[in-house]
């Protein structure tokens, strides 16, 4: 099939020269350098980190450039290649609920480190990407963690140094989104930006904080990730987040317990369930099942991971959408013809990633046959009337770095 649409990580030379010569045309200087961060999918574990579970994402090789340098004048100036005009803000006068833009997203991260005690005295930036955004592939933490790492070097702070710094500038970025961008965020997508390591999974507990490298060599064992992004985008996502928040915490409380991984953990989940019956909430007890299913999934999916037995791990995602779906009802009519359409063609598993209602999907696939899941994935588009999705292909790769 024909017009199918791949979006190309960029080499590392390549979107260094974009964002430099962006930058050159936009201040009429050179860069100090450029830094870059990269988007990120999440292979397992949805839905399970406002429940004190574990995530399993990757990063992409998919990254967003930024080329900056220094100024002491208080003064930030943002261009981005993705957003026409300039973004201009004194830094003195960020704080919660005083700016608003995209700009923001770099901003805040200068406001988080300068709160953080680092002597950031502005700066100039030109962003350049190859991570869509609005795509739930986190654009906006790719953003963020390029201006971290960036700001980190060019005054001397050296945070990036090593993971514990790496975890520092990861809060500064979600204290930054959370507060200056104004949108609620865990730390998933931070950390990922800046602490993922090429060729592994960032196996995430958010009951802690604790991340660990898990071996996720796609490539060795003959296998890819396709990223479906559907080009889909519900109304309403937002406030069906929230419900679906409001109902675990409910059961929490019900089942008296600080978070629903206790539940997991004591492997109490039929009690659990009847409990919440008893008490004539019948209505929860499906999302419940899907948490308790999900941080199941994730731990199974590790398992199969660090026993190298990764072709074997297929039906655990069929098993986290289907969930997802009919649990959970986060699903849409996209990321479910996504789904079906490449598992039809053989894709050895596949899920909805993110919030939903919209967003990507992910399949894992043997390589060579990313083509033919993503023109049956194109196919099935095209037959229910829906908006050609984009396709990306993704091997794990590196947090956030300097390239140029
Ligand atoms: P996601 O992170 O899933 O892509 P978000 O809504 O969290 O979606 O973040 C997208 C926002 O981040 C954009 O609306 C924009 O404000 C900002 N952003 C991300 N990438 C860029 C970029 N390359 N240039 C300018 N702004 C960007
Ligand atoms: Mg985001």
């Amino acid at each position: 099939m024909t017009g199918i649409t791949w979006l190309a990580a960029w080499p590392a030379e390549a979107g260094a020269e974009r964002a430099a010569a962006g930058f050159e045309r936009a201040f009429y200087a050179a860069p100090t350098g450029v830094w870059a961060a990269p988007g990120r999918v999440n292979i397992i574990g949805e839905h399970v980190d406002y429940n004190g579970g574990r995530c399993l994402p990757m990063a992409l090789p998919h990254r967003t450039y930024v080329a900056l340098r220094p100024r002491m004048d208080g003064i930030v100036r943002c261009e981005s290649a993705q957003i026409d005009g300039r973004w201009q803000a004194s830094l003195h006068g960020v704080a919660p609920g005083t700016v608003s833009g995209w700009g923001t997203y770099a901003a805040g991260v200068a406001w988080a480190l300068r709160l953080a005690g680092a002597h950031v005295r502005g700066f100039d930036a030109y962003i350049d990407s190859c991570v869509p955004f609005g795509a739930g592939l986190s654009s906006s933490a790719a953003l963020e963690g390029a201006v971290a790492v960036a700001l980190d070097e060019v005054t001397g702070w050296g945070w990036a140094d090593d993971d514990a710094g790496r975890t520092q500038l990861a809060a500064a970025c979600v204290r930054a989104e959370n507060q200056i961008a104004g949108a609620p965020t865990g730390g998933m997508d931070q950390a990922v930006a800046l602490r993922a390591q090429a060729g592994c999974a960032l196996l995430l507990d958010s009951r802690d904080g604790a991340a660990e490298q898990v071996p996720f060599d796609l490539a060795a064992q003959g296998l890819a990730i396709v990223v479906i992004d559907t080009r889909a985008r519900h109304a309403n996502a937002d406030g069906q987040y929230g419900a679906r928040r409001a109902a675990c915490e409910q059961a929490a409380r019900l089942l008296g317990v600080a978070s629903l991984r206790e539940i997991a953990d004591t492997g109490e989940r039929e009690a659990a369930l009847a409990t919440l019956t008893a008490a004539g909430r019948r209505d929860l007890v499906p999302p419940v099942q899907h948490v308790l299913g999900e941080m199941a999934r994730t731990d199974a999916f590790t398992r199969l991971l660090r026993q190298g037995r990764l072709d074997a791990a297929g039906p655990l995602l069929r098993a986290s959408h289907l969930s997802l779906r009919d649990n959970y009802r986060v699903s849409c009519p996209e990321l479910d013809a996504a789904v079906e359409a490449a598992l039809g063609a053989g894709a050895l598993g596949a899920r909805m990633i993110g919030g939903g209602f919209g967003g990507s999907a992910i399949a894992l696939v043997r390589a060579g046959q990313a083509g033919a899941v993503a023109d049956a994935v194109a196919a099935a588009f095209a037959g229910a009337g829906f908006d050609p999705p984009a396709f990306l292909e993704a091997l794990p790769s590196s947090g956030a770095s300097r390239v140029a």
